[in-house]
Protein backbone atom coordinates (compact mmCIF):
# COMPACT_ATOMS: atom_id res chain seq x y z
CA UNK A 1 0.00 0.00 0.00
CA UNK A 2 1.35 3.51 -0.96
CA UNK A 3 2.45 5.80 2.40
CA UNK A 4 2.82 9.26 2.42
CA UNK A 5 3.83 12.14 4.69
CA UNK A 6 1.18 13.48 6.85
CA UNK A 7 1.01 16.65 8.89
CA UNK A 8 -0.71 18.06 12.21
CA UNK A 9 -1.34 20.17 14.95
CA UNK A 10 -3.82 21.17 17.68
CA UNK A 11 -6.50 23.92 17.78
CA UNK A 12 -4.02 26.92 18.85
CA UNK A 13 -1.32 25.23 16.10
CA UNK A 14 1.24 25.82 19.14
CA UNK A 15 1.96 21.82 18.66
CA UNK A 16 2.49 20.46 15.00
CA UNK A 17 3.89 16.95 13.93
CA UNK A 18 5.11 14.68 11.17
CA UNK A 19 4.36 11.43 10.15
CA UNK A 20 6.61 9.47 8.03
CA UNK A 21 5.53 6.16 5.78
CA UNK A 22 1.97 6.93 7.11
CA UNK A 23 -0.52 4.45 6.12
CA UNK A 24 -3.72 6.79 5.91
CA UNK A 25 -6.12 3.97 7.29
CA UNK A 26 -8.05 5.16 10.38
CA UNK A 27 -10.49 2.96 12.80
CA UNK A 28 -12.92 4.61 14.69
CA UNK A 29 -13.14 3.53 18.56
CA UNK A 30 -16.41 4.02 20.78
CA UNK A 31 -14.91 3.16 23.85
CA UNK A 32 -15.90 5.38 26.36
CA UNK A 33 -12.52 6.57 27.80
CA UNK A 34 -12.21 7.46 23.59
CA UNK A 35 -15.62 10.13 24.09
CA UNK A 36 -14.10 11.42 26.97
CA UNK A 37 -10.63 12.05 25.81
CA UNK A 38 -12.06 13.34 22.22
CA UNK A 39 -14.80 14.67 23.66
CA UNK A 40 -16.41 13.17 20.79
CA UNK A 41 -19.42 11.05 20.34
CA UNK A 42 -16.20 8.27 19.59
CA UNK A 43 -12.84 8.86 18.14
CA UNK A 44 -10.98 8.42 14.79
CA UNK A 45 -6.96 7.31 14.67
CA UNK A 46 -4.51 6.26 12.99
CA UNK A 47 -1.72 3.81 13.85
CA UNK A 48 1.65 5.04 13.76
CA UNK A 49 4.45 3.05 14.41
CA UNK A 50 6.56 5.37 17.46
CA UNK A 51 9.70 6.09 15.06
CA UNK A 52 7.38 7.39 12.16
CA UNK A 53 6.27 10.44 14.28
CA UNK A 54 7.62 13.21 15.62
CA UNK A 55 6.79 16.92 16.95
CA UNK A 56 7.72 19.70 14.73
CA UNK A 57 7.03 22.33 17.43
CA UNK A 58 5.79 22.42 21.09
CA UNK A 59 5.78 20.67 23.58
CA UNK A 60 2.29 18.31 24.84
CA UNK A 61 1.14 17.95 28.28
CA UNK A 62 1.02 14.50 29.47
CA UNK A 63 -1.99 12.50 31.10
CA UNK A 64 -1.51 9.53 32.71
CA UNK A 65 -4.66 8.13 32.67
CA UNK A 66 -5.37 4.82 34.32
CA UNK A 67 -9.66 4.75 33.38
CA UNK A 68 -9.27 2.16 30.65
CA UNK A 69 -10.33 -1.57 31.68
CA UNK A 70 -6.73 -2.77 31.95
CA UNK A 71 -5.98 -0.32 34.86
CA UNK A 72 -2.65 0.42 33.17
CA UNK A 73 -1.17 3.85 33.06
CA UNK A 74 -1.80 4.89 29.61
CA UNK A 75 0.20 8.09 28.49
CA UNK A 76 -2.53 10.95 26.68
CA UNK A 77 -1.40 13.62 24.52
CA UNK A 78 -2.90 16.78 24.56
CA UNK A 79 -2.15 20.73 24.15
CA UNK A 80 -2.13 22.42 27.72
CA UNK A 81 -3.13 26.05 25.76
CA UNK A 82 -6.13 25.00 23.70
CA UNK A 83 -6.58 21.28 25.25
CA UNK A 84 -6.86 19.22 22.06
CA UNK A 85 -6.54 15.28 22.42
CA UNK A 86 -3.36 14.59 20.01
CA UNK A 87 -2.57 11.44 20.49
CA UNK A 88 -2.15 8.13 22.68
CA UNK A 89 1.10 6.59 23.43
CA UNK A 90 0.67 3.26 25.20
CA UNK A 91 4.30 2.01 27.02
CA UNK A 92 3.36 -1.49 26.44
CA UNK A 93 3.34 -1.64 22.41
CA UNK A 94 5.90 -0.05 19.68
CA UNK A 95 3.08 2.48 18.41
CA UNK A 96 1.00 6.17 18.70
CA UNK A 97 -2.61 6.28 18.13
CA UNK A 98 -2.97 9.73 16.96
CA UNK A 99 -6.03 11.58 16.87
CA UNK A 100 -6.95 11.74 13.04
CA UNK A 101 -8.95 15.17 13.45
CA UNK A 102 -5.78 16.45 14.15
CA UNK A 103 -4.26 15.31 10.91
CA UNK A 104 -4.16 18.35 7.74
CA UNK A 105 -4.26 15.95 4.91
CA UNK A 106 -7.87 13.84 6.26
CA UNK A 107 -8.95 13.98 2.46
CA UNK A 108 -6.23 11.41 2.51
CA UNK A 109 -7.68 8.93 4.96
CA UNK A 110 -9.33 5.87 4.64
CA UNK A 111 -11.56 4.37 7.20
CA UNK A 112 -10.73 0.85 7.94
CA UNK A 113 -12.52 -0.81 10.91
CA UNK A 114 -14.50 0.29 13.84
CA UNK A 115 -13.60 -1.04 17.52
CA UNK A 116 -15.28 -1.31 20.73
CA UNK A 117 -18.63 -1.18 18.18
CA UNK A 118 -20.45 -2.69 21.35
CA UNK A 119 -20.17 0.46 23.27
CA UNK A 120 -21.19 2.64 19.94
CA UNK A 121 -24.37 5.30 21.19
CA UNK A 122 -27.59 4.76 19.35
CA UNK A 123 -27.35 8.23 18.01
CA UNK A 124 -24.54 7.56 16.14
CA UNK A 125 -26.29 5.35 13.81
CA UNK A 126 -28.84 8.20 13.27
CA UNK A 127 -26.04 10.18 11.13
CA UNK A 128 -27.50 10.68 7.23
CA UNK A 129 -31.22 10.44 9.39
CA UNK A 130 -31.75 13.73 10.02
CA UNK A 131 -31.60 17.24 8.17
CA UNK A 132 -28.05 17.73 7.39
CA UNK A 133 -27.35 21.65 6.59
CA UNK A 134 -24.14 23.16 5.07
CA UNK A 135 -23.34 25.22 8.42
CA UNK A 136 -24.86 26.60 11.68
CA UNK A 137 -28.89 26.90 11.43
ZN1 LIG B 1 -2.90 24.07 21.08
ZN1 LIG C 1 -11.15 3.98 22.42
Amino acid sequence: MATSTLTGGCLCNKITYQIENATPKIAICHCNTCKRHTGSGFSTNMIVPKPFFKYTSGTPKIFLDTSGDSGQEVPKHFCGDCGTALNVQPNDKPIIVVRAGTINERDELDLAMEIFHQRKDKFVDQIGQVPALPGMP
